[in-house]
């Protein structure tokens, strides 16, 4: 037997790569336009404001790492496509470009030859996923000649996170600029808790704050969710609109998550009126806080009552403020997750907790169908799982809600989605820490899974994120949800790839050049400490 070729996993690449690995792909070993050829952005005539967005967004991002001034022009006002990058939507130019199949939906055509590159996007999104595979080629110094031909996956490429602290917001949007649209995502769920001001209910936003003050010194028990939406603190709604047009001018939507029913401390803290828990240990909530330690769970309700008028008219007040703000296309997410306490206040306890839930999440779902929206909820309440009180609930909803399912990691040996797929339910794929999800290729096969969402519940900054192996998981599970070949097994091969990634991605989106000298500015010789050959000591 001879062996005429073996592939070693992880070791090097010979073409080019561009990440998420592009769906149809084939390179040439000859140069279609080098970065010193390349002298201007083509456009179509009279363009549409996305193309012009791209366009420019190419342009800049060019010059933020050559210093190179690409001009942008039009058709008209050239008698050669040579030296260009051409650059539209197909249906802006149809006519003129080379490739013969349209683009699939947020996906585009990469045609690449002697000297000029036509890219054609489907719509925005592909455009900007084409540009970054444009700009992954430059970064090599030339773009080779090609044809691909590339578009996502999964429906749905969330990463979900809370609104970020007002310090962090320019880094929130240099991670959407040179991570999250780059790696082909296109939803950011963002969790809202009390990180808003809201005006028709001053007291939630009053607490929120004085609670989490209290936290951070000590006083109080952490506050739930707290330092991780807002650092604790509160965004005013222009804010929030900005962060929102940002994120969608990448071509990300943004999803809110209106936690409602549970994980809502920050209404019960204001309102300890709805809160639901049962008499006795209301009777046992006076607590000393200088001599017991009390844990958050305790300290804070972690429910409102589901039976009481009450608690919906200030849901309701919520959603209609959070939407104002965000003016979501389709969907709000409404929590729902971790509903453990239910059924025990003094008005519910003779009542069934999947009756309870169900009526909460109708009421939910029409308050939002009047506003022509859609609903999302964490679907971890409707598993028949012993330890919830709820699971009957799975047949008095609307199908038409789709689920986050996140209870996978309690239960690696089984595809539980199964449960919500069989009643009728869309899944996507909650909390998908990329380095642990079991089964995965053959479980986004089935019919009704439509997309998955990597989840931070940490502050956001670029220390913290990377702490907590976020921006590694955010990049890994980047690839899982574009494309269909990915296989876990070759976990060491993209492993590869983003270690070669991660520094200048890492430059980007601090804003500046590591490694930064922190503090001392000055370098510091490193001792190896065994003895060197003369040779390899630097003078
Ligand atoms: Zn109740």
């Amino acid at each position: 037997i001879i062996i005429g070729s073996l592939d070693i996993i992880a070791g090097v690449f010979d073409c080019p790569v561009i990440y998420p690995i592009p769906r149809h792909m084939e390179t040439e070993n000859l140069v279609a336009l080098t970065m010193e050829q390349l002298q201007q952005i083509l456009l179509p005539d009279n363009p549409s404001e996305d193309t012009l967005f791209v366009a420019e967004l190419l342009k800049g991002k060019i010059a933020e790492s050559t210093s190179k001034d690409i001009a942008v022009k039009y058709f008209n006002q050239v008698n050669s496509q040579e030296n260009a990058i051409v650059l539209g939507l197909c249906t802006e130019y149809e006519k003129d470009c080379p490739a013969k199949v349209k683009p699939q939906k947020e996906g585009y055509i990469l045609h690449a030859d002697k000297l000029t590159v036509y890219l054609t996007g489907a719509d925005k999104n592909g455009l900007i996923y084409g540009v970054e595979t444009v700009l992954s080629f430059l970064e090599n110094g030339f773009i080779p000649v090609c044809r691909i031909n590339d578009f996502p996956r999964m429906q749905f490429r969330g990463f979900h996170t809370g609104l970020p602290a007002r310090e962090e917001i320019p880094f929130f949007k240099r991670f959407i600029k040179y991570v999250l649209a780059p790696m082909g995502y296109n939803t950011i769920f963002l969790e809202f808790a009390g990180g808003m001001r809201f005006d028709r209910h001053p007291k939630i936003t009053e607490m929120w704050m004085e609670g989490n003050q209290k936290a951070k010194k000590g006083e109080w028990p952490a506050f739930p969710h707290g330092s991780m939406v807002a650092g604790g603190s509160v965004l005013e709604k222009s804010e929030v609109t900005d962060i929102v047009a940002y994120a969608r001018s990448y071509g990300l939507e943004v999803i809110p998550e209106v936690q409602s029913l549970s994980h809502v401390q920050y209404i019960t803290v204001a309102y300890p009126e709805i809160a639901e828990i049962a008499e006795e240990t209301k009777a046992k909530t006076k607590y000393d806080l200088n001599k017991e330690d009390i844990p958050p769970s305790e300290f804070y309700a972690h429910s409102y009552c589901a039976a009481q008028e009450k608690s919906y008219e200030i849901i309701y007040d919520i959603i209609d403020e959070i939407v104002e703000v965000v003016k979501p296309v389709e969907y709000v997410h409404m929590g729902h997750d971790e509903v453990y306490q239910i059924g025990i206040c003094p008005v519910c306890k003779d009542k069934d907790p999947a009756d309870l839930l169900a009526k909460h999440i109708n009421r939910m779902h029409k308050y939002l169908a009047d506003k022509n929206l859609k609903m999302m909820m964490w679907g971890d309440m409707l598993h028949d799982v012993t330890r919830y009180k709820t699971p009957p609930a799975i047949d008095k909803i609307p199908k038409d809600i789709v689920m986050l399912d996140f209870i996978w990691y309690f239960h690696f040996d089984k595809d539980l989605e199964d449960r919500l797929l069989n009643h009728g339910f869309k899944v996507i794929m909650g909390n998908m820490y990329s380095s642990h999800y079991p089964r995965y290729e053959s479980r986004i096969l089935k019919d009704g899974m439509i997309g998955a969402q990597v989840s931070t519940w940490c502050r956001f900054d670029e220390y913290t994120l990377g702490y907590m192996g976020k921006i590694y998981d955010v990049l890994y599970s980047a690839n899982m949800m574009w494309n269909d070949t990915y296989q876990s097994d070759a976990r060491l091969i993209y492993d590869k790839i983003l270690v070669d990634m991660i520094p200048k991605l890492r430059s980007k989106i601090h804003g500046s050049t590591y490694p930064t000298m922190y503090k001392t500015k000055k370098s510091v010789p490193l001792r190896l400490p065994y003895p060197q050959p003369a040779a390899c000591i630097p003078k």
